[in-house]
């Protein structure tokens, strides 16, 4: 982050902006939303600017700027569309230590405008450090059409009475409060009977939630997905929004953290291969103490939380408590994988059945379901199995399997860095080794990358 959004408090204090032309109206529109005292310098001022000068918004001086001019001014503008004078006033307002913009030019400034959705109190600033200004834009149009016009005024009049929302406790309860006021209560009042029914509204939604009983804990077993926060499941982002803490695996994104509630405790119990790691009964424990606290827990898992995610110990854990629960699926690495590499899980003629293996615990995988697998077309999802591949390899040849075999490794799926290795059974340890994968890597047994694929089948026609 090059440059860090603040929100800096402009009432009394000097704006200067030199210049008269279109690139000085457009800053001024903005600034004069705020409190500041501005002056402009412009020898050829747009008659917007006279007038706003005759309406006392502003200070205008028809001449060029001059040393002394920027005098005790917090912010200065270089809007005079012209490269050496803009580097002539930025000098002088630099040297009386307001801080510069000029405008079109992002490298010789100390500080940008962001775009910017405005619902005063409530702003909105968008910034992309001048690298992609139409994505800046498209992310205002789309908020201005997402925030309703009301938002302002209801944070205004919800402003007024946040005083009087202190006789609920702390944390979870004035939450609600102020939840049911912004997404319910709030706007309905607005649409029956504007701004004096908001107001009345505020006194009867405070004792309605003075009355309500303390919330429950809850313990939602939420599914994380393979990495790509879209393939959240929008009960996921709901679950996100209003939890109170978050236990999430190694598996879980950054990207995705960032959406959890921002008040929300998060706590890592990523299981690390080595190094210090929760152990199960750590975690579950941990889980049902926040639960008997009352807190909304997010158990976020990676991928889908009922396959291979130890999700049975945690429920029994929560119900041998007398905590209520419920899970949240989400999108498997298999299925992010395989849509990757443009395959499908199961085909007609193909496979009619999948196999979800972990390369983890290979115990309960007896002989006959080693033949099985081995037969040709069958396809298996195995998870866990870069450790295990040489084991995995050696049974299924040992069983018949076709040394051919294709076999597709997705690292990282649906994340920024997926790497897709194609191999055969036979080359997989090697080819394995040699890739030096790093992330959660899924191994397809038995399913080549749609393009490999079809090369494979072109080659097999001209054989017969
Ligand atoms: N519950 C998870 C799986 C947990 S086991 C799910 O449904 O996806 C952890 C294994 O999942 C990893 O070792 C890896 O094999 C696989 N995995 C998880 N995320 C992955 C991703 N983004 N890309 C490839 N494999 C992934």
């Amino acid at each position: 982050m090059k440059h860090f959004p603040i929100f800096m408090a402009l009432e009394g204090r000097r704006v200067v902006l030199s210049g008269g032309g279109e690139a000085a109206l457009a800053k001024l529109r903005l600034l004069l939303k705020t409190e500041a005292r501005l002056t402009v310098f412009a020898t050829a001022p747009a008659p917007e600017i006279e007038a706003w000068a005759e309406e006392g918004r502003l200070t205008l001086e028809r001449r060029a700027m001059a040393p002394g001019d920027t005098t005790c001014a917090v912010l200065f503008y270089a809007a005079d569309e012209d490269d050496a004078e803009d580097a002539r006033t930025a000098a002088i307002a630099r040297a009386d230590g307001a801080i510069v913009n000029i405008v079109d030019n992002l490298e010789d400034s100390q500080f940008i405008t962001p775009a910017i959705v405005d619902r005063d109190p409530v702003t909105v600033a968008i910034g992309t450090e001048g690298a992609a200004p139409v994505l800046a834009r498209a992310i205002k149009a789309d908020l201005e059409a997402r925030l309703p016009a009301t938002l302002g005024t209801l944070a205004r009049i919800g402003k007024g009475f946040r005083k009087a929302v202190e006789v609920l406790p702390f944390g979870r309860r004035r939450r609600d409060f102020w939840s049911d006021y912004y997404f319910n209560a709030g706007p309905r009042a607005m649409d029956d009977g504007g701004e004096g029914a908001v107001k009345d509204t505020l006194q009867t939604l405070l004792t309605k939630h003075e009355n309500a009983d303390t919330p429950e804990g809850h313990v939602a077993f939420v599914g994380a997905g393979p990495g790509d926060p879209e393939l959240l499941t929008l009960k996921a982002r709901k679950a996100l929004d209003t939890a109170d803490v978050v236990i999430h695996d190694r598996l879980v994104t950054k990207d995705i953290l960032e959406l959890a509630r921002r008040e929300a405790v998060l706590i890592d119990a990523g299981k690390e291969g080595f190094g210090p790691s929760m152990s199960q009964e750590e975690i579950s424990r941990l889980i049902v103490e926040h639960g008997l606290q009352g807190a909304q827990v997010v158990r976020l898992k990676g991928g889908d939380p009922t396959v291979f995610g130890r999700l049975d110990e945690e429920i029994d854990a929560v119900d041998a408590a007398g905590l209520t629960w419920h899970v949240v699926p989400g999108i498997t690495a298999a299925s992010a994988s395989v849509a990757a590499i443009g395959q499908s899980l199961t085909k007609r003629e193909r496979n009619s059945s999948v196999r979800y293996l972990t390369g983890h615990d290979m115990k309960g995988f007896a002989d006959h379901d080693w033949k099985a697998l081995a037969r040709t077309g069958e396809v298996a999802a195995i998870y866990m199995g870069k450790k295990s591949a040489r084991f995995i390899q050696g049974r299924l040849i040992m069983h018949g399997a076709d040394r051919a075999t294709p076999v597709t490794v997705v690292e990282n799926a649906s994340r920024p860095d997926q790497r897709v290795l194609s191999t055969t059974l036979e080359r997989l340890p090697q080819d394995l080794t040699d890739a030096g994968l790093t992330g959660p890597a899924l191994t397809f047994y038995g399913l080549a990358p749609r393009a490999a694929q079809a090369e494979i089948s072109k080659f097999e026609q001209e054989l017969a």
